[in-house]
């Protein structure tokens, strides 16, 4: 559609706004026309001197971003940061009172707070944790009213680290035409996977590829937002670009504050962007990516932590088993990370920025001590991450050390003091491919409740941790006779932790294991382990059955095993 109908949408007195006279820019005359005084402050060597008024818009930093970002410089408004861009928007398209913006929520704060300034309406249409925070197009579009003037769309997202697909941008675009602007903010865009574009001749990826700033020729409705902020290391600096049909960048010019960028930003940002600061960056974020992939593979193995969400962009979001203490250890190893608590649908995650290697270190040792995992694991090798665990758990019904090797057969020794329960995790590691050395010390003059769940707790804890992020299919199922008996087990490793138990024993107890701590042991597993485990056991002799269970779940887990040992880097795609 044209350009007009999409300006028509912004707010009447903005498009009939006769705009302040800046003081004109000639630098080929001596200045006397702007009440600026005439020598420079003592020891002020900026160009042009701080005693003038900046260019509005200076025409070298235009041609500039207009080049970072692949557009042209009418294509561009410069401001300070991105913020800003989302600021100028609501005001010169929201009338307070009748108009209103749409977001998708758990999304960056801004839009809201800039909406709720100048008293404009804000619509939802949340991202759903079921579908992992994709943007839905259909949810958007059923959201849609009259009064929406700007839909804001932000890829990756602050906090969920996601990015949006191209065709839902084009489809956005497309059926709001005319309708609202749709504005993508791509405050992290440099940390995201370039998608391959597909051009007339092919498919090409461009160092613009992961953006949708190619999409401007086609649609009149589209802004998007960048920032030097985040992957130019220039937060302070306070610089980011809108990029938008010319049209649209002259009509938000004219609601800029005058001189809208201090001179030193400009200069700053000049000097910071050029070619050998752009390979510097360049090589920053291969860091960043590498870390954000090591730290997200470990925070995965740390029992504070339920899931590590993927992340295109420099932060990741984890869901916590209480946030509140992983707040805690964080702050005690010197570190801050962010509290995302409040959102929708995030109740108990947090966002951890990517930090140096150092820093990232800091965060894993710090959240390994204090769950009792051993932190020489979470040391950084090229190596893949061995899948061993260790695990010391001590409290004051038992003590348990348990170290288990995913990729070590034989090599087990079980000692709980209960001979039929050893008896029984034996079979899990035997049947399961793995070593399992595990001691535990427990209050068994009182019963055997404790040691039995605290054992299921560190087993569980010791699987997680060696297993480090699982990554493809995660349901596994095997069937076990065991003469008469027949044992059926399910698991589903990247599940919630669940538990279904589905059998009856005759006997209440078998050597010293009550019975009834049968079901108990595989909750707890489960729990730890953070993974759904459904067992179904029949038969006539008890013995037969609990055997069968604990043999089931060892196969089950040896399939699970192998099948990420098929995943390791050296034989990826493989599947
Ligand atoms: C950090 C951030 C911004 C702000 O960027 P500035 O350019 O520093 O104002 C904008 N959008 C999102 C999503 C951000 O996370």
């Amino acid at each position: 559609m044209s350009i007009n109908k999409n300006l028509a949408l912004a707010r009447p007195e903005i498009r009939a706004l006769q705009p302040y006279q800046h003081a004109d820019w000639a630098p080929q005359l001596e200045r006397m026309h702007a009440n600026e005084m005439p020598w420079r402050a003592g020891g002020d060597s900026s160009c042009p001197g701080l005693n003038r008024y900046p260019e509005p818009q200076p025409k070298a930093l235009i041609a500039h971003l207009a080049n970072l970002y692949g557009v042209a410089a009418e294509q561009v408004l410069a401001g300070r940061g991105s913020d800003e861009g989302i600021d100028l928007l609501v005001r010169a398209f929201c009338r307070a009172g009748q108009d209103s913006i749409l977001i998708c929520p758990p999304t960056f704060g801004m839009y809201k707070v800039s909406a709720c300034i100048q008293g404009a309406g804000v619509i939802e249409a949340p991202l759903r944790r079921e579908r992992n925070f994709m943007l839905e197009t259909a949810a958007v579009l059923a959201a849609w009213r009259e009064s929406v003037k700007l839909v804001f769309v932000c890829s990756p997202n602050n906090p969920t680290g996601n990015a949006v697909d191209r065709r839902s941008i084009e489809i956005l675009c497309e059926r709001l035409d005319g309708k609202s602007l749709v504005v993508v903010d791509e405050a992290y865009v440099e940390f995201a996977r370039a998608t391959p574009i597909t051009a007339a001749d092919g498919m090409v990826t461009s160092p613009h590829a992961a953006s949708v700033t190619t999409l401007l020729e086609r649609h009149t409705n589209l802004v998007v937002l960048r920032t030097l902020s985040k992957a130019y290391a220039l937060a302070g600096a306070r610089c980011g670009a809108l990029l938008a049909h010319p049209a649209i960048i002259a009509l938000l010019a004219r609601v800029i504050t005058p001189y809208a960028l201090p001179t030193q930003t400009v200069d700053t940002v000049l000097s910071y962007t050029d070619g050998r600061h752009r390979d510097e960056a360049a090589q920053r974020i291969d860091v960043v990516l590498s870390e954000r992939a090591r730290l997200s593979e470990q925070l995965a193995r740390l029992p504070q932590i339920r899931k590590v969400w993927p992340s295109e962009a420099n932060f990741l979001l984890v869901d916590c088993e209480d946030a509140a203490a992983v707040l805690d250890i964080a702050a005690g190893a010197g570190l801050i990370i962010r509290d995302t608590r409040s959102q929708p649908g995030l109740d108990g995650s947090l966002r951890i920025s990517v930090g140096t290697p150092q820093q990232n270190d800091r965060l894993l040792r710090a959240l390994a001590r204090a769950g009792g995992i051993d932190t020489r694991l979470f040391e950084r090798s090229a190596e893949p991450a061995a899948r061993r665990a260790r695990v010391q758990r001590t409290t004051r019904e038992t003590d348990i050390t348990i170290e288990v090797d995913l990729d070590r057969e034989g090599a087990t020794e079980i000692n709980t003091g209960l001979g039929f329960f050893d008896h029984m995790l034996e079979q899990i590691a035997r049947h399961g491919g793995f070593s399992m050395q595990l001691r535990c010390k427990g209050d068994l003059h009182i019963d055997e409740h404790h040691t039995i769940e605290d054992c299921a707790l560190a087993l569980g804890q010791a699987l997680k941790t060696a297993l480090g992020d699982k990554r493809g299919i995660h349901r596994y199922g095997f069937v076990l006779p065991m003469d008469e008996a027949l044992a059926q087990v399910a698991i589903d490793l990247s599940g919630r932790p669940y538990c279904v138990f589905e059998g009856h024993f005759g006997r209440d107890q078998v050597g010293q294991l009550p019975t009834e701590l049968v079901p108990h042991f595989f909750r707890s597993l489960s729990e730890a382990l953070g993974a759904a485990i459904n067992i179904k056991v029949e038969g006539d002799n008890t013995h037969h059955m609990i055997e069968a269970c604990f043999k089931g779940l060892g196969r089950t887990l040896r399939q699970a095993i192998r099948i990420t040992d098929t995943q390791l880097p050296s034989t990826k795609g493989m599947l």
